[in-house]
């Protein structure tokens, strides 16, 4: 979070006081900094470049298309797991054979959009899915790129809601099954088999889970040439875990210190999906006291950002560092929990925390808040959505504006028989 220190007692991102940004544009909103997320994307394709590799970003931790402009801009790739999120790759101008399109449930829509968008490959999950990509090509008269997506039965040792590459999950092929479904795979008319995909989880604090996996595709890949189907792709997703608190995840040169050596000795090109590691410390979300509150000699401080705005605390029970804006005169610490505006006991943003004496209209900053921040965020309790701005050096530019009353409804209607009376 190099980007992000005290100067004196105020908090800057880059160049700018971060209290200079709010008093503009009002609380709660995400801050993001470009040059953070440029040196990230940098530091993780330097470590690999060696092998020949393309960086696809995770779009579903940051998919803001200003966000997405700055690895397009470095050549970079996406990872995508929707339409919608094909279509905000294609609005900021992302090459799609650079395209990588993972999920468990892709609609015969969404596959036709992808389809006649030219992306470079469909992950896939399931051999029904692998029928109708086949069928939705036919239509189109043209061949799918495939990978399928193997779960290489790996525990990551994460949280349980983000560990994906367990046996029992609801991703991928079986491991066990693979090399059947390759051959059914290879025997479909408008079928191009290019890849192997395994992603195994997020979060990851820890080198061994990825090695094991990455063993085990390439012994897959192995398999998969002798029986006559050879492959040009190896993804092998994304899960580097970051710092919210006290973990020590692997560096990306560390992480490619135990990789690089496996993946060398191959001739397939690496398909990296990084998404938390890449912007998760680049952004924070910046919140302002509304009061202050004792219940039963326990303290809350209330403020303006809620569960909707970020829901990370309460959906995975994360821990988010909290920080002044401006650092309190006075040097006196409270245990307090950080709560939002939301009726719902489950919204809070850090619990028990032993804090700066916070009072009303202070601003606190909300860390590591970059990745699963925004995209995760809802309109519950009719509250708008919050803008989200990008620092770059002295500027800061207003990447999404603060959502309206108007939009809260839009779309919305009331039938005429309600309208009488
Ligand atoms: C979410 C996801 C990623 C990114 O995970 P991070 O932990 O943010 O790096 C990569 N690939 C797939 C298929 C995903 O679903």
């Amino acid at each position: 979070m190099d980007d992000f220190q005290y100067h004196g007692q105020e908090l800057f991102l880059e160049k700018i006081p971060v209290q200079k940004i709010a008093s503009e544009i009002g609380t709660p909103f995400y801050l993001y900094s470009y040059n953070t997320i440029l040196n990230h994307l940098r530091v993780f394709t330097n470590a690999f470049k060696e092998i020949p590799h393309l960086i696809c970003f995770a779009e579903k931790a940051n998919s803001n298309i200003a966000v997405l402009r700055i690895f397009i801009k470095e050549g970079g790739g996406l990872d995508i797991i929707s339409g919608g999120e094909l279509y905000r790759a294609l609005q900021a101008s992302a090459d799609p054979q650079k395209i990588v399109y993972a999920g468990v449930g892709k609609t015969r829509d969404e596959i036709r959009y992808a389809l006649k968008s030219n992306i470079l490959m469909f992950n896939i999950e399931s051999t029904q899915e692998l029928f109708v990509i086949d069928e939705v090509a036919e239509e189109l008269n043209t061949k799918a790129r495939v990978a399928l997506r193997i779960n290489p039965d790996v525990d990551p040792k994460t949280h349980r809601y983000i560990a994906t590459g367990l046996k029992d999950s609801k991703f991928g092929f079986s491991i066990a099954n693979a090399v059947q479904e390759y051959q059914l795979a290879e025997r479909l008319e408008n079928i191009d088999v290019v890849g192997i995909h395994k992603h195994i989880g997020s979060q990851i604090t820890q080198t061994a889970p990825f090695v094991d996996a990455v063993e085990k595709i390439i012994s897959l890949a192995d398999v998969l040439k002798k029986e006559g189907i050879d492959i040009k792709y190896l993804n092998v997703g994304g899960g580097l875990g970051i710092t919210y608190n006290d973990e020590s995840p692997p560096h990306p040169k560390e992480l490619a210190a135990e990789l690089v050596p496996i993946l060398s000795k191959t001739n397939y090109t690496i398909i990296f999906e990084p998404g938390r590691v890449i912007v998760g410390n680049a952004g924070i979300l910046v919140t302002k006291v509304l009061y202050t509150k004792m219940n039963e000699g326990k303290n809350f401080i209330v403020v303006d950002a809620g569960m909707n705005d970020f829901i990370r605390p309460s959906l995975y029970d994360s821990y988010q560092r909290i920080l002044p804006v401006t650092k309190p005169e006075a040097s006196d610490k409270i245990t307090a929990d950080v709560v939002g505006p939301i009726c719902e006991s489950g919204d809070f943003l850090a619990k028990d925390r032993i804090l700066p004496n916070f009072q009303k209209d202070n601003l606190i900053a909300v860390m590591s808040a970059g990745a699963y921040g925004f995209t995760m965020s809802s309109n519950y309790n009719s509250r708008c959505r919050v803008p989200e701005v990008l620092v770059k050096d002295d500027q800061h530019y207003v990447i999404r504006k603060r959502e309206e009353y108007t939009d809260l409804i839009k779309g919305e209607k009331i039938p005429e028989f309600l309208n009488h009376g």
